[in-house]
């Protein structure tokens, strides 16, 4: 590695103003973490809290912990730290469901309050769920609605008079490619459509300002970059001045205006409530808000800065000493214009990631020949770079990816 030494990324480390809140999370000694956009580390504060939240408000407190230990409004509790991470205000978003369901909630909205326009502007490599829920949407309302896929650069001209909705993901799951939320969401109201953000990968991995933006509406998911642990909550954002226009078509109790009055008939609640169906799930929101709560402290100018170098000299290292064996680059080279993580495709991606996860450098494989690195900058150290790229050059140098034992498919990849 020509033109750097492991010793400069050390002291890289030693002036990160982040650097602490690695130690906050639990992390195998000797292991290279770069899937935080898949499934993000545990803050060691989860273990108690969880032990907490099983034995004494479970265990000890039982029913009455609805209401004396907050159960029945965790949900807008930690939907309020959420806002704060991605500019909205206090009332418009919630913690709760997956983040499908919750893109299906929002859709049946934003559809019903555009009656009589029939497109809906997706981009076709997104992320498979956002579009099969779409598509079994579509097919349920029997309206006659279409999908109108667009390559990522004919977006804006895609979005044309006859469009409803357009739903995308700001960071791509694959490439990382960010997308302009601001002109698109510009260009979307000025022909009269609606738009839903999907931020699963940027939530908690860059600044975002839905408001600023005056996003209509927006998802986003628990267990990537906020941390919250395996199947974690997902989040659901409605802006303020959708709020009681158009029902979501889940009307369960908890999203009636007062579930506790056990009324015959559905009254819908008006306000970011109505996009709640039922009873939530507990111990996970409790342990999703220790994630919050670690990245609710760091800096997010901080977070931004931090991911960019890391991916920066990812990149450079990965080129310079492992660009021979046929790794291109698949993500956005400038770093303006990515995610939090790093992609290459290779045609023999996936034997060489089963031999990086055996050499302990763990990222993952996405079909057809993608090999992802996320960089998680809470806890990503800049020698973790170079130590991940110095076992890439290894596997590559010596053929190692080879062994049969790496081109098994496993269930996930
Ligand atoms: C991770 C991810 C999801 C996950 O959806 P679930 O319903 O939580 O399984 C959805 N959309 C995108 C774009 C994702 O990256």
């Amino acid at each position: 590695m020509p033109n750097y030494t492991r010793e400069d990324f050390l002291k890289l480390d030693e002036n990160d103003p982040l650097a602490a809140f690695r130690d906050e999370f639990e992390l195998p000694e000797d292991l290279i973490y770069l899937d935080g956009n898949s499934l993000g580390a545990m803050p060691k504060s989860a273990k108690a809290r969880a032990l907490d939240v099983v034995e004494r408000e479970w265990g000890q407190d039982l029913i009455t912990s609805w209401n004396k230990n907050g159960w029945f409004h965790l949900t807008e509790k930690l939907g309020n730290k959420i806002a704060s991470l991605i500019g909205a205000a206090s009332g418009e978003v919630l913690a709760c469901d997956a983040t499908g369901l919750n893109l299906y909630k929002l859709l049946s909205m934003a559809l019903d309050l555009r009656e009589g326009r029939k497109v809906i502007v997706m981009e076709g490599s997104n992320f498979p769920t956002d579009n099969y829920m779409t598509q079994g949407l579509i097919k349920q309302r029997g309206q006659g609605h279409e999908i109108r896929f667009a390559e990522i650069d004919q977006i804006i001209d895609a979005i044309t008079e006859d469009v409803a909705v357009v739903s995308l993901t700001q960071v791509h799951y694959k490439t990382g490619h960010l997308l302009d939320m601001k002109a698109i969401t510009e260009k979307a109201h000025a022909v009269g459509a609606l738009v839903i953000w999907d931020l699963c990968h940027s939530a908690g991995a860059l600044p975002i300002d839905l408001n600023k933006c005056d996003v209509d509406f927006a998802v986003g998911c628990g267990y990537k970059y906020l941390n919250g642990g395996p199947g974690a909550p997902a989040f659901i954002f409605v802006a303020k001045r959708h709020q009681g226009t158009a029902a979501q078509p889940l009307t369960g109790w908890w999203s009636h205006a007062a579930p506790f009055a056990f009324e015959r008939d559905y009254r819908p609640s008006g306000t970011i409530w109505q996009s709640l169906t039922g009873t939530q799930p507990i111990l996970s929101l409790s342990v999703l808000e220790c994630g919050l709560d670690v990245m609710m402290r760091a800096d997010m100018a901080d977070l931004r800065q931090k991911s960019i170098t890391l991916c920066d000299y990812f990149i450079e290292l990965v080129e310079s000493e492992c660009g021979k064996y046929g790794f291109e680059l698949a993500t956005p080279r400038n770093g303006e214009a990515r995610g939090s993580q790093v992609s290459f495709r290779h045609d023999y991606g996936y034997a060489i990631m089963q031999a990086l996860i055996a050499d302990k450098v763990i990222g993952d494989f996405r079909a057809p020949n993608i090999v992802r690195f996320g960089f998680t900058p809470l806890y990503v150290r800049y020698v973790d770079v170079w130590d991940a790229v110095a076992r890439l050059k290894k596997i590559m140098k010596y053929d190692l990816w080879k062994n049969a034992k790496y081109n098994q498919l496993t269930a996930v990849t």
